[in-house]
């Protein structure tokens, strides 16, 4: 797939939630300059004003809704409203996730561990439900889990997320074949070491501060040690994981469901 490459979704519908952060944004923009209209929720509503601004200012149609994804009731009502304002949802892109703390298994905070589930489990569990009503009372669709590499291969001291990702992997593949006699397709993306951005910082200087046998104590020499083990020797652009959505969206994936797109630079 070129990076250049563009899908028609004019007319259509996206909403994303995590919409304010950095894979969101990305994806948001994408689909708007392929015609999209652009529902984002997010819990930080400063940054929702702010992505939603600049998505304004480049004249594309965008709806913000604040929205915890670990509140069952919030999601379902964002949900309703969404669809009310904009006529018609056909595309989620389930994407809003917490990276957890940097531990070793046997040192890994109880709450913690019970954040990251709550987020990455049972928030994407509220919104791929809500995702699959609306979808299936508009007559079809399609779905993007956002997973992550650690989802296929547990990395060290991330014992909740990989336990979450792995969770979004398994969802993705149930999910697809209960509502593939609806029309819609379910897949996921499962991404790995993006940036720059806030998740490559933090994941740097949190692997570093571990002190494991894994990664150096010097967040400079863990940023190398992290792109040594990338095939591609290089991050993924924000743009390359937007291209991933977009593709699973699209038409050309119309025969694609149950899948989970690796966007790991050969990882
Ligand atoms: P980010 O922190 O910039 O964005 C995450 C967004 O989710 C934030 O805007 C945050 O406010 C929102 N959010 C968190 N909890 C929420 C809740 N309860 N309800 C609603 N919104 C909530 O990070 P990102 O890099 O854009 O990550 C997006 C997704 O991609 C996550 O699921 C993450 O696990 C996944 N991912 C990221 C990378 C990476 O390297 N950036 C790699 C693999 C997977």
């Amino acid at each position: 797939m070129s990076a250049t490459a563009t899908y028609a979704f004019q007319g259509k519908t996206i909403l994303i939630t995590g919409g304010a952060g950095e894979i969101g944004r990305a994806t948001a923009h994408r689909f708007a300059a392929d015609g999209a209209t652009v529902v984002l929720l997010d819990i930080n509503e400063t940054k929702l004003t702010e992505v939603a601004q600049a998505l304004k200012d480049g004249g594309s149609p965008v709806h913000t809704f604040r929205c915890d994804v670990t509140n069952p009731d919030q999601v379902k009502q964002v949900f309703a409203a969404a669809a009310e304002q904009t006529g018609q949802i056909h595309y989620v892109f389930n994407n809003a996730g917490y990276q957890g703390a940097f531990a070793k298994t046997d040192e890994y905070p109880e709450q913690d561990f019970q954040k990251v589930i709550d987020i990455n489990v049972v928030g994407v569990f509220h919104v791929l439900k809500a995702a699959a009503q609306t979808l299936r009372d508009g007559g079809g669709g399609a779905i993007v889990n956002m997973a992550s590499h650690a989802g296929v291969d547990g990395p060290p001291n991330m014992l909740a997320y990989a336990a979450s990702k792995f969770a979004v992997i398994g969802m993705t593949q149930t999910a697809a074949k209960d509502l593939a006699p609806y029309g819609i397709r379910v897949n996921a993306l499962s991404p790995s070491l993006i940036g720059p951005g806030f998740m490559w910082t933090r994941q740097t200087e949190l692997q570093a501060g571990v002190g494991s046998q894994y990664f150096d104590a010097d967040p400079k020499v863990v940023e190398q040690q992290m792109i040594n083990s990338v095939p591609l020797r290089r991050l993924g652009k924000l743009a390359e994981v937007a291209n991933g959505v977009a593709f699973l969206m699209s038409d050309e994936a119309s025969y694609i469901t149950g899948f989970n797109l690796d966007v790991t630079g050969g990882q």
